[in-house]
């Protein structure tokens, strides 16, 4: 007899515990298949976000931005201290301690709203029923009136530079180094390139960040992406575009590193490689061939825009499935698939999906950029305001960057936005809110912004959209 349960979630990370608990408040009988097991043999709930991903990787930038304010940022102020000293175990130590503290409290809700947690490896099989596999090899056989897949992604690895977890290492090695590299290389200025590569630099070590492609981000806002990146060399990142890496070998515990640019072929020796080229959905062994569910060439689960797949009842979310990887796009879409197995007609918008690199200062943007509305032939006007002519931004000593907004020429409708400064993750949510709302530049600069803030930057950038910006020179109008 298999058990029976209205809901299945199979994954336990930002998608699927979010999920699970949305599921189980709506009263649906609700269980969360996880494979992760901790050292103490229990399931080990909060998947890469909360374990070695976002939360850690954050703890550790929190840690190191204290280091270097106390070393380096101090003495404007007026605070002089004689060299300050870092111990990586306590930093290492601090950030299991949240960890800790963040996937027991999600055990601790899915208990409090009734989410049974199992431990195991999941498969769908056909006719909703999901086959769960614990670390002994026990089997057992669950029905699931709906099942929802958030299995997440993997880091991907590179043929010339095979992950040792010794020297050679992923994004989860990088957040455990027990010290600081002396030379740091890092494989793809990506976000966790950035972030991670931010760590250790701040720290102490020499790092080079070997970059395939000729331009830097990207998927960011050109200008932004350009004013980041001669932040990003002056704290001493030494990021190298158009480099591809060809071969990376350990020699005498020392990576040797090969990377072809235009100019020819290069060598680079460092004491760890971090390997930060991206993620791959985690959809390989997931389900019974006859299950129905299909991969894309890409191998994403393919589904529509309400996360349905191509069996009935079978949902996907979150990194496993097209769009960007980001926790909060997975835990929405979620939700979503929730309140719809519960007949609402519960939509997402993708349009209005923040995104954040937690350097400092931090990139944090949503909507379009300019240079793809060029590409759309859309016509735009950009309102644009440095952090520099910000009061508070002044005072906290802090005023690196600007907030750009975009809005439509004609309607004024706000398009995209894009900051580059401290609180920029916490500055773009305001203009998220604008956008879900329809707004346009003008109900932005119509609004009273607090004084001083940081977000008056946002208010300015909003008045500087039609020329009417108060505390800078405005541009000519076209
Ligand atoms: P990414 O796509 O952001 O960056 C990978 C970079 O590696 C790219 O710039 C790519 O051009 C480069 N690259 C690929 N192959 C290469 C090669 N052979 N040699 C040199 N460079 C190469 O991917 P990521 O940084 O690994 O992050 C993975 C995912 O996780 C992303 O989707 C990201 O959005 C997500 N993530 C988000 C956050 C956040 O929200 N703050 C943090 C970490 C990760």
């Amino acid at each position: 007899m298999s058990d029976k349960y209205d809901l299945v979630v199979i994954g336990s990370g930002p998608a699927g515990y979010v999920a699970a608990i949305k599921a189980a408040q709506m009263g649906l009988k609700t269980a969360c298949v996880e494979q992760w097991v901790n050292d103490k043999d229990t399931v080990q709930l909060g998947g890469t976000c909360l374990n070695v991903g976002c939360i850690p990787s954050k703890a550790l930038l929190d840690s190191s931005h204290k280091f270097t304010e106390v070393r380096d940022g101090l003495a404007v102020h007026g605070i002089t201290v004689k060299k300050p000293e870092f111990d990586v175990a306590t930093m290492l130590a601090r950030k299991d301690k949240i960890i800790a503290q963040l996937t027991g409290g999600i055990a601790g809700l899915f208990k409090h709203n009734g989410v049974t947690a199992i431990a195991g490896k999941a498969k769908v099989l056909v006719g909703t029923k999901v086959q769960v596999t614990d670390a002994k090899g026990n089997v057992q056989e669950l029905q699931a009136g709906n099942i929802i897949i958030a299995a997440g992604s993997l880091p991907v690895s590179i043929p010339p530079a095979p992950i040792d977890n010794e020297y050679i290492i992923d994004s989860t090695g990088a957040l455990a180094l027990t010290e600081v590299p002396g030379r740091l290389g890092v494989i793809g200025a990506g976000v966790i390139g950035l972030e991670l590569g931010s760590v250790w630099r701040r720290l102490g070590s020499e790092v080079v960040m070997l970059e395939a492609l000729d331009d830097f981000l990207p998927m960011m806002d050109m200008q932004i992406a350009k004013e980041a990146g001669k932040i990003f060399k002056k704290q001493g990142l030494d990021i190298r575009l158009g480099a591809r890496v060809t071969k990376a070998e350990v020699k005498k515990g020392r990576v040797v590193v090969t990377y072809a640019t235009a100019e020819g072929e290069h060598t680079e020796t460092f004491d760890k490689l971090i390997v930060a080229v991206g993620r791959k959905p985690n959809s390989q062994g997931l389900f019974a061939s006859d299950s129905g569910v299909t991969l894309d060439e890409r191998g994403f689960i393919y589904v529509n825009d309400y996360c349905e797949t191509e069996a009935p009842h079978v949902y996907a979310v979150g990194d496993i499935v097209r769009g960007p990887m980001l926790a909060h796009k997975g835990s929405e879409e979620g939700v979503m698939v929730v309140e719809r197995i519960l007949g609402e007609q519960a939509q997402m918008n993708y349009d209005c999906i923040p995104s954040v690199i937690y350097t400092h200062p931090e990139i944090a943007a949503v909507g379009r950029t300019e240079q793809e509305l060029t590409a759309d032939g859309v016509e735009y006007k950009i309102g644009v305001f440095p952090f520099a002519a910000s009061g508070r931004a002044l005072a906290a000593n802090d005023a690196e960057g600007m907030v750009k907004l975009i809005a439509h020429a004609e309607t004024d409708r706000i398009l995209g936005c894009h900051i580059l400064g401290a609180s920029a993750a916490d500055l773009v949510q305001q203009v998220v809110i604008a956008m879900e709302f329809g707004s346009s530049a003008e109900d932005l600069a119509l609004t009273v912004f607090g004084h001083p803030t940081l977000s008056e930057a946002v208010h300015e950038a909003a008045l500087a959209v039609d020329g009417h910006a108060i505390h800078i020179a405005n541009r000519k109008k076209r």
